[in-house]
């Protein structure tokens, strides 16, 4: 197991949402929230946040909502295993010039298939949902009932912006297509978490 970081102050917070789930994240940068999974000694991290956030350890497997760098820029070298959905892996190596300063493509990064993975005790869909950027996805655990939202949806309703490489209409049929798994806890990208109070 890890050893979870102590919180250093504003930079680096954390709170519990599940006995091995974990929300880091940092209330001074721009850094996305960043998820630690932990299960039968085996570590997986959703998003790697900008760099702000100092992980100890490396996980066995980090998965990437997407690939803007407040959510990629804190992959470290000696990760090995970094998976991200194929669309945003190809939109990074074309990104237009006014928009490339908010990618950043790990180079270990592989195709994130889209679909069920188990990853110890948890079961993950990986359901793909364009719209904030092309090869954003959302995560679902199905047997917490989790959903891991990135930047497509935040608390309280919030949509994720579409105007970095992405697309509005694409975003709007994404959030049709989640609205259909029930989640009781919401844990998106940025902000606070939401508990479904039905
Ligand atoms: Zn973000
Ligand atoms: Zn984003």
């Amino acid at each position: 197991m890890p050893s979870i970081p102590l919180s250093k102050g504003d930079k680096m917070l954390y709170d519990k949402i599940t006995k091995n789930i974990t929300r880091f994240y940092s209330e001074t940068e721009l850094c996305s929230n960043v998820y630690l999974l932990e299960s039968e000694g085996k570590t997986l991290l959703i998003d790697s946040g900008s760099g702000a956030l100092d992980f100890d350890f490396a996980p066995d497997r980090c998965i990437l909502t997407h690939a803007h760098f407040d959510h990629s820029l804190g992959v470290k070298d000696a990760w090995e295993s970094v998976l991200l959905h194929n669309a945003d892996i190809e939109y990074c190596k074309a990104v237009p010039a006014y928009l490339a300063r908010f990618f950043h493509l790990p180079g270990q990064s592989r195709q994130l298939p889209e679909g069920k993975m188990e990853f110890g005790s948890f079961e993950l869909e990986v359901v793909h949902t364009p719209g904030h950027t092309n090869g954003s996805v959302c995560i679902f655990e199905t047997r917490s009932g989790i959903l891991f939202s990135g930047d497509t949806l935040f608390a309280d309703g919030a949509i994720g912006r579409t105007d970095i490489g992405g697309n509005e209409s694409q975003i709007m049929e994404s959030l049709e297509k989640i609205s259909k798994l029930k989640w009781p806890i919401l844990c998106p990208g940025h902000g606070p978490i939401e508990k479904s109070t039905e």
